[in-house]
């Protein structure tokens, strides 16, 4: 029977099943391939079903974002939209603070950064400054965008088009939306200076969401033929990610294997920086096998162990796709399929913590910019460490929910403190890394805050509910 027992498992539990198949495959695969030395051909045509993966599920944010926000808060009233939303945004900058402040505890403890890294590696390109107020300000700016359509496509205005550079780099215009052109980011940040663009103003169109759902939420009767559309819109593309779900396996596998066959130099770059490789998933762990297991615990007082279960699936495919936003579908039905979070809550809190709330990220960034200190031997003070802490959130809030973001905003991070920009390029040679292992983590931290968002709202929910039947009584 226990045979017997292992079947259903699989068969209940197949999708998750494939998936974990499809990594293991894939590094297995990956590895495999490197002996064969193949081309870049080879690896595009590898990594192909993996560019589609990424394109459908890029494809599905825009109208997912959109319906489910405007729905989600159109279901509720305003006052229990705006507890909920303030107890997210609490939630959010809470834990991503405490990443930030874990990741400086283990690299000042762990200390990986040494002069003698930085020997025999070229670092051509020269110091940029990033304006640290106009970064700041950039963030705030893009929560309002002069046009809704434009949003949607139009790139993000950010400081790093503004970087101080040579004339011929740094320039704004440069194209970044092409999924392959957004895959090698990082070759782009070395070539032609930090110069980044994101492809939607997610935060920008969030807001307005907000403003459009909580008035249709005020409109009573009126506004119902509203918000059924948008209902039925949520509904509808949430089907189309169930299909596309389906195919992420083999998509997550070909991901995975075009990466590693990617990889240059690993032995040597494993030597550099392995230590301080070793002190972000150490920090990443601690974060996700600690820190907000013991919250979501102290809070609910359920099992995390088993909330973390049900969110395997979307974990995973951000380790494949190394983007929160890209892994929002398949976070969204993890968490009102498996944890049964109200759909109210997730609608209105998911968007909102794929865009902003990082704690992954956060970690990384904090770690990355004070083991570029130690690289050049430089001691920082008290204050400086928590200007690193505050920007590194900070980075992380304005960080796109795309591949290698994080990398980018990173240089905030490092201008505000005055380390030198430049040594960024050393760890980009690991970013393929650590992006997907940040990503899975920022994944899991929407996740856990929607769980947490979810029992401090239960009451109103309740009140909401018993409303609705109220007057679903008197009307019969
Ligand atoms: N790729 C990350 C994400 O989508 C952002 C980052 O680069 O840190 O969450």
């Amino acid at each position: 029977s226990c045979g017997k027992k292992f079947l259903e498992w699989i068969k209940t539990n197949l999708l998750l099943v494939l998936t974990i198949l499809g990594v293991f495959l894939g590094v297995l695969l990956g590895f495999l391939a490197r002996f064969g030395n193949y081309g870049e051909e080879a690896i595009m045509l590898v990594s192909f079903p993996g560019d589609i993966l990424m394109r459908m599920l890029k494809m599905l944010i825009l109208p997912l974002i959109i319906s489910s926000m405007i729905s989600g808060l159109a279901q509720l009233d305003a006052k229990s939209s705006g507890r909920m939303g303030s107890r997210a945004l609490v939630y959010y900058f809470a834990t991503t603070m405490l990443a930030a402040v874990l990741g400086i505890t283990l690299v000042s403890a762990i200390h990986p950064g040494d002069p003698s890294i930085k020997e025999g590696v070229e670092t051509d390109s020269e110091d940029k400054n990033v304006y640290t107020l106009d970064a700041f300000l950039d963030l705030i700016r893009n929560m309002f965008p002069e046009n809704l359509l434009q949003a949607c496509f139009q790139q993000v205005e950010t400081t790093y088009t503004k970087v101080k550079a040579k004339p011929s780099i740094g320039r704004t215009g440069t194209n970044l939306t092409n999924q392959t052109e957004f895959e090698n980011v990082t070759q782009y940040i070395q070539k032609r200076g930090f110069v980044y663009k994101d492809g939607t103003n997610v935060l920008g169109l969030i807001i307005f969401c907000i403003a459009f759902g909580v008035i249709c939420s005020q409109l009573g009767e009126e506004g119902e033929m509203m918000v059924n559309f948008f209902v039925i819109l949520n509904d509808i593309i949430m089907k189309i990610v169930v299909l596309v779900m389906w195919y992420s396996p083999f998509g997550i596998m070909s991901l995975i294997i075009g990466k590693i066959m990617d990889i240059k130099d690993l032995a040597r770059t494993a030597q550099q920086l392995g230590l301080y490789m070793l002190t972000v998933i150490t920090g990443l762990i601690i974060h996700a096998g600690l820190t907000l297991p013991l919250l979501y615990f102290a809070i609910t007082r359920k099992n995390p162990l088993t909330f973390v279960k049900g969110m395997l699936q979307a974990w995973i495919t951000a380790l494949g796709t190394a983007s929160s936003a890209a892994t929002l579908p398949v976070t969204f039905r993890c968490l009102e399929e498996n944890n049964h979070i109200d759909k109210r809550v997730t609608r209105f809190v998911l968007p909102v913590g794929a865009t902003v709330n990082m704690d992954g990220t956060a970690l990384y960034e904090a770690v990355a910019a004070i083991f570029i200190a130690q690289m050049n031997g430089i001691e920082l003070a008290a204050g400086q460490v928590i200007a690193v802490s505050l920007t590194a959130t900070a980075a992380s809030i304005g960080a796109a929910s795309v591949p290698s973001a994080g990398l980018v905003t990173m240089l905030l991070v490092l201008s505000a403190v005055g380390l030198p920009t430049k040594d960024i390029t050393m760890i980009v040679a690991v970013d393929w890394l650590l992006d997907r292992l940040r990503t899975s983590i920022n994944v899991l931290g929407d996740a856990f805050g929607a769980g947490i968002v979810h029992h401090l709202s239960k009451a109103e929910l309740d009140k909401i509910d018993a409303e609705h039947a109220r007057i679903e009584m008197e009307m019969a």
